[in-house]
This record gives structure tokens, C-alpha cells and sequence, in this order.
């Protein structure tokens, strides 16, 4: 098969165009989640957990694979079976991938209120396609028009380790006694076309270490999209964080009813919440009320106590940890200033509190000025999942 880069290039620029006349992607919620490390890091194992847990919240929720869109991914795997793949070809063949399914399937998806998980996003092909000799600049340039990730989940982990997972895996898909070493690692994925040694193992090495380094380049110009995991940690460690860090982002939680108020709590009383690396058990429900939007731009937190009849709301001036106001947090269904207060302190310790008494009804008419309309249905979605259910693997 013969395939010519200006006919991937004009697929691609075709692609693009359809892309910018799709609606626009809503913005406020973290929902296009990126996976990156290197092969054998447990990318796939924690998608897949993942995704059989967020299904139950939002049914739309879909996984997104590298090499996966119909059209494309059966050129690429014949022109890898051949060994005939210019670097150049197979970076414009990956884009093409990409867009298409960002037209069919990640686009749509997040337009409709889903989820996203990818897989590997576009840093895959910059890094592999920089290390076989491209120009960053241009690879990134394809890929201007792909929506950017809420957030990248990176799997940092030592190659050697990563190595020994995939020969692993390898041995465990053949099922044979005849194992061969060569059959484990695939020629282009361990990047035995650079010949970087004679001996592929050494070879993939080499590879994966160039990767990895590269990987912390770029996550650490873009760091505040990303959430660097320890990948050596075990299975069960690693989706717990990434749990947490969802939560932390409010893409997990329940709808809850508080007198006649709805809000989202995202930490039941009595959870455990991580913060700047200390872990607190919450004092109270914690959560925000959906379709608002505070000072920060996210949705008006409240803290809940136990007490339905208690009309007392105290809307608290919450500063960071250097005393600049940040967001009004109410706390509301407490039997007592004192008792507000404690658990306030509890969830953000040593800081100044400043804070207002005012009624249920007060209450609700401020919520009703600061009523937004972002992704209601998103919310909506949001339905019952237990705290049990998190740790449910
Ligand atoms: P990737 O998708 O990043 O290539 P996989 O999820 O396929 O990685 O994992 C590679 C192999 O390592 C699999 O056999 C998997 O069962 C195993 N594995 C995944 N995560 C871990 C982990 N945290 N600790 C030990 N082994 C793991």
C-alpha cells in the first residue's frame, strides 16, 4: 500500500474544519481525561477501573484508544507489519487517528455531557515522533485544532520496571510455553527502526528511558494539567488517588437533599480527604451546590452538619493560606456557631475566619442570584454512588 503524506495532510485539514463547526465544548467541568507513561506503566489497567466505575455515574463515559479509529488504524498496523513507516507518515497516520475520533467520538462525547478517557493523547506522538527526528513544532501544530485535556493522569515509573511489566503481560496474553522474547516487544513500539543496540531489550530501554525523559519535560512545562502518579505503587493505591483527585475536582459525587436545597457532596462526613498531601477525616458533609458559580468561578461550596431544623446559615469569607479572600463558603444544618465553626477549622486549620450570620431564606435568595446554567445535565447525571462504591474495585 502505498500512502501519500499530502492526501493524509488534506484528511486531516478536512477533519479539522468539521471539528471547528461542532458546538463548542462546554468548559466548566474536567471531563476529557488524559492518561500518559510509558508502555507497561498500568495506563490500561486504571482506564479500565475507571471506566466500569464512572459508567454507574455517567453512563456516557467512553474510553478512547491510540490507533483506534477505523479507517486509519488498519493502515497503520499493515504498514507497521510491513516495516515500511517513514517517520513523517506515521506522524501524520497517528493525527489522522485522532481526528477521527475526536469528529465520531471524543468531540460528540463531551458534548453530551460524557466523559472522555484517553488512552494516550497527543504527547505520545510528539514524544516518539521528536525522539525519530521530527520538529516539535510542527507535530504540535497538527494537533492544534484537538481539544485541550482537563486533566493528564501521568504514570512516571522507572523503565526497567515498565519493561519487566510488558514482558509480563506478554507471557500471560500467549499462554505458550514457546515464548519468544521478540514477540514481547513490538518493533516500533520498543523502537527497534532508530537501532539504538543490537540487542533489542537494550534497544527498547534506551527507547523507554528517552521517553520517560521527555515525558518530564513536558509535564513539567504543563504541570498544572498534570498529576504525576507513582506508578510502581500497586494497583489498588493508584486508583484510589486518582479517585481522590477526581473527587478533589468534583467529577465524582452525589446529589444530596438538604432541606429543600440540592447540593453535591462530593465528602460524606467521616471520609477521608486529601489536601496538600495531609489527609483530614471530614467533620461534616462537604459539597457544592450545582448550576452556581462563586468568586473562584466553581460552584458555591457549603458545609453540612447533621441538623435539618436549623435554620442558622454562616457564610463564611474563605481566604488561602496567605489571607487573600478566595470564595464565600456557607455553612448550613449546624446546631451552633461554635459548632460551624469547629468543623471549618477541621477542613482549613490556622487561618482567620470571617463570617456572617444570616437565615435559611437569605440563604437561598443568594444561591438564586449566583444561578448559573454550565452543564446541568452533567449534574443531573451525577446520580447516587456510595462512598462503598469508590473503594469497590
Ligand atoms: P499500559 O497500558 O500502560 O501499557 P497495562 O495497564 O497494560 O500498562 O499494564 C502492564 C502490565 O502490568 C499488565 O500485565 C498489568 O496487569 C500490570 N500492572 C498494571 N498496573 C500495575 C501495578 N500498579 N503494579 C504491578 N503490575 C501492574
Amino acid at each position: 500500500m502505498i500512502i501519500k503524506d499530502d492526501v493524509l495532510i488534506s484528511f486531516i485539514r478536512k477533519a479539522q474544519q468539521e471539528i471547528m463547526e461542532l458546538p463548542p465544548i462546554p468548559t466548566n467541568r474536567k471531563t476529557l481525561i488524559v492518561f500518559e507513561g510509558l508502555d507497561g506503566s498500568g495506563k490500561s489497567t486504571q482506564v479500565k477501573l475507571l471506566h466500569k466505575l464512572l459508567k454507574k455515574v455517567v453512563p456516557n463515559t467512553v474510553v478512547s484508544r491510540w490507533n483506534s479509529s477505523q479507517r486509519i488504524s488498519d493502515i497503520i498496523k499493515e504498514l507497521k507489519n510491513k516495516k515500511d513507516l517513514k517517520p513523517q507518515t506515521w506522524a501524520l497516520l497517528e493525527a489522522a487517528d485522532l481526528y477521527e475520533r475526536l469528529r465520531n467520538e471524543i468531540i460528540p462525547t463531551l458534548n453530551n455531557n460524557g466523559i472522555v478517557l484517553c488512552d494516550r493523547y497527543y504527547y505520545t506522538p510528539l514524544i516518539r515522533g521528536y525522539i525519530r527526528g521530527l520538529n516539535p513544532k510542527w507535530i504540535l501544530d497538527l494537533y492544534k485544532y484537538a481539544p485541550k485535556p482537563d486533566v493528564i493522569f501521568y504514570f512516571k515509573i522507572d523503565p526497567n520496571i515498565s519493561i519487566s511489566r510488558v514482558l509480563k503481560r506478554s507471557k500471560e496474553i500467549t499462554l505458550s510455553d514457546i515464548w519468544d522474547i521478540k514477540d514481547a516487544i513490538k518493533f516500533y513500539e520498543s523502537g527497534q527502526d532508530l537501532n539504538l543496540h543490537d540487542n533489542p531489550l537494550t534497544n527498547f530501554y534506551i527507547f523507554q528511558k528517552k521517553m520517560c525523559d521527555l515525558y518530564d519535560k513536558i509535564f513539567n512545562i504543563i504541570k498544572n494539567k498534570v498529576f504525576t502518579i507513582d506508578a510502581t505503587q500497586d494497583i489498588n493505591k493508584i486508583y484510589e488517588q486518582i479517585l481522590d483527585y477526581l473527587r478533589e475536582n468534583k467529577i465524582l459525587g452525589k446529589l444530596k437533599k438538604f432541606k429543600d436545597i440540592t447540593y453535591h457532596e462530593e465528602f460524606p462526613k467521616g471520609s477521608l480527604r486529601a489536601k496538600d498531601g495531609e489527609k483530614i477525616i471530614m467533620p461534616c458533609s462537604y459539597g457544592f451546590i450545582p448550576n452556581t458559580i462563586g468568586e473562584d468561578l466553581m460552584e458555591l461550596d457549603v458545609l453540612v452538619g447533621d441538623n435539618e431544623n436549623s435554620d442558622l446559615v454562616l457564610k463564611i469569607y474563605h481566604t488561602n493560606k496567605k489571607g487573600e479572600f478566595k470564595e464565600v463558603k456557607y455553612a448550613i444544618g449546624f446546631n451552633s456557631i461554635d459548632d460551624a465553626i469547629r468543623c471549618y477549622d477541621t477542613i482549613y486549620p490556622n487561618r482567620d475566619i470571617k463570617y456572617k450570620i444570616i437565615d435559611w431564606n437569605t440563604f437561598k435568595k443568594e444561591i438564586n442570584e449566583n444561578k448559573n446554567d454550565p452543564k446541568t445535565k452533567f449534574i443531573e447525571n451525577l446520580i447516587n454512588i456510595s462512598t462503598n462504591e469508590y473503594n469497590s474495585k
